[in-house]
């Protein structure tokens, strides 16, 4: 994954050399495992613990790089670009990416290669899995 996000955010640097910058997180822990070992809570990033998972910001179009979050129900607020965030998550499934978690409101289109779906809780962030 670590591999897959440099190479996306070397191409992502020359096609948007103005920004905005793309931000990841919780990508997994260095020993893997679950986040918080104090409380382990399977439903909780679960996936998040082999290094083939991460969680992406949506793309802004105003100029900032703050996070971006969907209302549970329309109207969202302004400030979502899919034009942007479209061509990220292209980049990503051009790269290896296979599975896109995204909230159905973000209407983007599904490259080749790559399967994109809403199991929900999905409105603050894109989650990004390549298959082992
Ligand atoms: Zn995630």
């Amino acid at each position: 994954m670590i591999l897959i996000i440099e190479q996306v955010g070397r191409e992502w640097n020359l096609r948007h050399p103005n920004g905005p910058r793309i931000s990841i997180n919780d990508i997994s822990l260095k020993c893997g495992g679950y986040f918080d070992w104090t409380q382990p809570s399977p439903g909780h990033h679960s996936s998040h613990q082999a290094g083939r998972d991460a969680d992406l910001r949506y793309v802004r179009n105003d100029g900032t790089e703050s996070n971006y979050t969907f209302n549970l129900n329309p109207p969202h607020p302004p400030g979502y670009s899919q034009g942007l965030t479209q061509d990220l998550i292209n980049l990503f499934c051009e790269a290896g990416v296979t599975t896109i978690y995204a909230d159905n409101d973000a209407n983007l289109q599904q490259p080749s290669g790559c399967t994109i779906t809403d199991p929900g809780g999905h409105q603050n962030h894109i989650h990004i899995k390549i298959s082992p």
